[in-house]
């Protein structure tokens, strides 16, 4: 009985709420989200079991996208004077990695 009732269900949560730009459309109408698991009961969620990962979702297109955290690490990563791609320090204002051979730009 207990079993028909309960279960574990999908449950979609809004981060925050501020708007980023959605990757597809170039429109700042994408929210942050994430999909976490909860155990429920009588479709009431109960327990948290599964942390989801945060995803972008456009309201205007309807696009998912994954988080965009990729240029901006790498941006950090060369301003902390580390090449984003081998991780080995390079002076300021090479356009290529001495290292890897990347490009900066
Ligand atoms: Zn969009
Ligand atoms: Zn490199």
């Amino acid at each position: 009985m207990f079993f028909f009732i309960g279960g574990i269900q999908p449950k979609t949560r809004q981060i925050d709420q501020e708007r980023r730009m959605c990757p597809s459309c170039g429109l700042y109408q994408a929210r942050l989200k994430r999909v976490d698991h909860y155990i429920s009961l009588f479709f009431v969620p109960l327990l948290k079991v599964k942390e989801g990962v945060p995803f972008l979702q456009c309201e205007r297109c309807g696009k998912i996208s994954p988080e965009s955290e990729g240029p901006v690490a790498a941006e950090e990563a060369l301003r902390s004077g580390n090449c984003p791609y081998c991780g080995k320090s390079i002076e300021a204002g090479f356009r290529f990695c001495p290292h890897c051979g990347k490009s900066m730009v």
